[in-house]
Order: structure tokens, then sequence, then C-alpha cells
């Protein structure tokens, strides 16, 4: 599952609903609804297979304060 990094959109997509692809930065897909550059990584596994997960993970709510 990915989800749009773009805050207003937020949209949320299996990897079959997008395109993944490489714009010469990196691999990346577009959001459908948004356009939004999403970056992804791809990542090989053991058994030969591949996935992708999204880079950065996005931050929906400031971290709880800390006390000291
Ligand atoms: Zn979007």
């Amino acid at each position: 599952m990915f989800t749009c990094r773009n805050q207003p959109c937020r949209s949320e997509w299996e990897l079959s609903d997008v395109d993944i692809h490489d714009e010469g930065q990196g691999l990346l897909f577009r959001c459908p609804v948004c356009g939004a550059r999403n970056k992804v990584e791809q990542i090989a596994a053991a058994d030969g297979t591949t996935r992708y997960e999204q880079s950065g993970s996005p931050s929906p709510t400031s971290p709880p304060p800390r006390r000291n």
C-alpha cells in the first residue's frame, strides 16, 4: 500500500494502481489523482521476488512532547 505524500491528497494506492518508473532521479510513481511524485525503493527479496516500498515515512501527526 502506498500513500500519496501530497498532504491535501493522501490517496492510498495498491501496487497495481500505480506505474512505477524512473524519471532520472530514482524510482517513483505519480499519484493518479494529483500527479505528485512519490519516491519508492525497489527491494529484492531472497526468494527472487521484487517488491516496492515507499521512501520516507509520512508524519501524519506531530510527535508527542517529551517530558524529562
Ligand atoms: Zn495525490
